[in-house]
């Protein structure tokens, strides 16, 4: 998968994308980053890429002409890309368009600035919009990296372990079990006992009880979601011993 990032800071991606997890993905080739900076495509002497709103108002737009022209340039290099403007206006990302992103073979990634990017840029070149939160940044830099962080997790061999992504969190409408590690007790607190057991069929289904426990009650939205089954309600009756009421 190759991401093109288009940003007025290119600095910001330098650690992120070297580090860790992305970083040994780009080492292996499963990811290829390329970052690029708008202002190499703005042509006037002091390579402007932004100017005042039209109709007034505080702040300065970022100008279409540098990037659409970056969005040509890099259109004639690789394979067909998935354009995708970050923004605060965008549809919120979540693990199900992180996963679907995982389908093309590339994406170019636009980060704004200042008040935003002038719509046109938005309405007529863009193949997407995403949010990564309601609340505001000062620029897309951040919004990308998390972006490039969750999709690439996704593609096979970058986390290593395939299975280590389908029981975790909104892989199904659900939060993942609680985890722990060694010590057993600490400062008093004991890991629970049947994670001790060896019990591997009962370890499932205390980690499947939590799992929707903790689901019921940090995220009533995502539990609505979910179509439990008889023994799923039966098990969370077992633990707090409440009816489960489901959609
Ligand atoms: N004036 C815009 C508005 O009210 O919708 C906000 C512009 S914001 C200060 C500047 C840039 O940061 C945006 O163009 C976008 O690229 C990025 N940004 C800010 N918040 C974001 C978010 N929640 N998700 C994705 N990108 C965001």
């Amino acid at each position: 998968m190759i991401f093109d990032i288009l940003t007025l800071f290119p600095g910001m991606f330098a650690a992120p994308l070297r580090e860790s997890i992305l970083g040994k993905a780009v080492e292996r080739g499963l990811i290829q980053t390329r970052v690029h900076n708008i202002r190499d495509f703005a042509h006037d002497k002091h390579q402007v890429t932004d100017d005042r709103p039209f109709g007034g108002g505080d702040g300065m737009v970022m100008k279409p002409e540098p990037i659409v022209e970056a969005l040509e340039f890099l259109g004639n290099i690789g394979p067909p890309p998935r354009i995708i403007l970050l923004s605060p206006q965008g549809r919120l990302f979540n693990q199900r368009i992180a996963r679907s992103l995982t389908q093309a073979s590339r994406l170019i990634l636009i980060c704004g600035r200042y008040e935003g990017v002038d719509e046109r840029v938005a309405e007529y070149f863009t193949d997407d919009q995403i949010s990564i939160g309601d609340y505001v940044l000062t620029g897309g830099e951040l919004a990308a990296m998390i972006l490039v962080d969750a999709v690439s997790r996704l593609i096979p061999g970058v986390l290593g372990n395939c299975a280590s992504t389908e029981e975790e969190s909104f892989t199904k409408p659900l939060l993942e079990y609680p985890q722990y590690t060694r010590p057993q007790e600490f400062r008093g607190h004991r890991v629970p006992d049947i994670l001790l057991s060896g019990h591997h069929e009962a370890i499932n289904r205390w980690r499947r009880g939590q799992a929707l426990l903790r689901t019921r009650q940090r995220r009533p939205d995502l539990f609505a979601q979910l179509h439990a089954t008889p023994e799923d309600i039966d098990l969370l009756r077992e633990i707090d011993g409440r009816p489960t009421e489901q959609p």
